[in-house]
């Protein structure tokens, strides 16, 4: 039900706050205002119930108002609104890094909290030079990423991103980034599910790299296990683990961003234990708390924690944190959701749903204009042809009749149609999306 003291009209001023993206533009034409959400549904301000393909923005993998989660935000509110992270602490902050911590890959014991996946990206990124130079390797100041790669909007995760468009109005952004090339590759891969079975070879790229600036000048090497917010491409086969044999070779750490991976998107805690590759370090924001606080953070192997724990105080100090780094609620809220995840299963659950899910997915193959559908965990990207307005018009075209026309919410990269329900989606939940998806496609051709 509604609460009906929230405000549901459609605000008179719709420029005031500056929507991400400045998506005000297309929005204000035709307002998406939503009011409320209950486990696999939205509901509009004026009370249409839109089913949630999209688990918000792959955040609430365990489905939408979770009472035990509000409880659990609304009791910390009560007994302790605010504490400052550093100096004092919460016992629940240390609670939910050892819970998350267990959750993660041996040797993987450590979290530093933000507040956004952004955050947790240049978190990484500056650990990483930080621990060189504790480390006598102060010249290793190179960092890698890929092209086609979302880490964020920070100056850090901007910079080893690989999106033309999220870079070009910000000047040089850091000096000494480079990046590796995308994996994906139609011709080579086109509708497969899980990770494509070539690719591997395209990390001896890093080779390449460091032959060209000498393996004693780079830091790190950071990519998603599955770019989500570029079109689902999920890394090849042999791929993470090839970088990761590079990598240790040479001294460079290597990052995995699994801010969209995490907490069970690909049928696994982490996208590390799925592909069995150990990285230094793992980000994460989003599925930690289901989307109900904001919160992210960096899980940190013990080496590279331990330099900054032993050695004299103030010359190994890591100068840097947040004001809100494990703040109580989203504490709170991470706690009450790690609980679900594993009192409902919902990680096996996914990975024993991803079979029928990639195959229901994968029907949509002969919808008008469908190039390519990519599959892995749950987790879908279905590209379409361009339409004669350019690269990404046809995909916001059915972005707005899913939600508008098929009370649908789905989210889009370009022209891909990225589907990523919630983790408590039933079959007939499946079968529904892929229904109105395929009637989207068809409006849109
Ligand atoms: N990294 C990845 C892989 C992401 O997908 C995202 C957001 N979709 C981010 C970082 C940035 O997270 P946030 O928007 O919370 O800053």
């Amino acid at each position: 039900m509604l609460d009906k003291s929230l405000a549901l009209n459609v605000p008179n001023d719709l420029a005031a706050f500056w929507m991400p993206f400045t998506a005000n533009r297309a929005f204000k034409k035709a307002p998406r205002l939503l009011a409320g959400a209950k486990d696999m549904h939205y509901i509009t301000t004026d009370g249409r119930k839109i089913l949630d393909g999209a688990a918000g923005m792959w955040c609430c993998n365990a489905g939408h108002g979770r009472a035990e989660i509000a409880a659990a935000i609304a009791r910390q509110a009560e007994a302790l609104d605010f504490a400052p992270p550093f100096q004092f602490g919460i016992p629940q902050a240390f609670e939910l890094a050892s819970r998350i911590a267990e959750l993660a890959p041996e040797g993987l014991d450590h979290v530093f909290f933000c507040n956004s996946g952004s955050e947790a990206a240049d978190t990484a990124l500056k650990l990483a030079l930080a621990y060189h130079q504790l480390n006598g390797q102060g010249n290793r100041i190179r960092l890698i990423g890929r092209e086609r790669a979302y880490h964020g909007v920070g100056f850090g995760g901007t910079s080893v991103g690989g999106i033309v468009s999220n870079r070009k109005m910000f000047g040089a952004l850091l000096t000494g980034v480079d990046h590796l090339q995308s994996t994906y590759n139609r011709d080579k891969q086109a509708f497969s599910k899980g990770e494509p079975q070539w690719g591997a070879e395209l990390a001896d790229e890093l080779e390449r790299l460091v032959n060209l600036h000498g393996a004693q000048t780079i830091a790190a090497v950071i990519v998603e296990p599955m770019a989500g917010s570029t079109g689902v491409l999920p890394a090849p086969k042999g791929y993470l683990k090839r970088l990761r044999e590079i990598t240790q070779k040479h001294g460079i750490l290597l990052i995995f961003d699994e801010v969209i991976t995490g907490f069970g998107r690909l049928g696994y805690a982490f996208a590390a234990e799925r592909y069995g590759v150990l990285p230094d370090m793992i980000t994460f924001a989003k599925g930690v708390t289901n989307g109900a606080a904001p919160m992210g953070g960096v899980l940190v192997r013990d080496t590279i924690h331990d330099a900054f724990m032993t050695g004299p105080a103030n010359a190994v100090e890591l100068f840097h944190g947040y004001t809100y780094s494990a703040h109580p609620l989203a504490c709170a809220a991470g706690l009450a959701t790690l609980d679900i995840y594993r009192d409902e299963k919902l990680f096996e659950r996914a990975r024993g749903l991803e079979p029928k899910f990639a195959d229901a997915m994968m029907s949509l193959r002969d919808e008008p204009n469908v190039v390519d559908i990519r599959t892995v965990g749950i987790t879908a990207g279905i590209e379409l042809a361009p339409n004669e307005n350019g690269p990404g018009d046809r995909g916001f075209a059915a972005l707005r009749s899913a939600f508008h026309d098929y009370d649908l919410m789905m989210r889009v990269a370009g022209d891909t149609l990225a589907l990523t329900p919630p983790l408590i989606v039933s079959d007939d939940q499946v079968g529904e999306i892929v229904e109105k998806t395929a009637k989207v496609i068809r409006a849109v051709a």
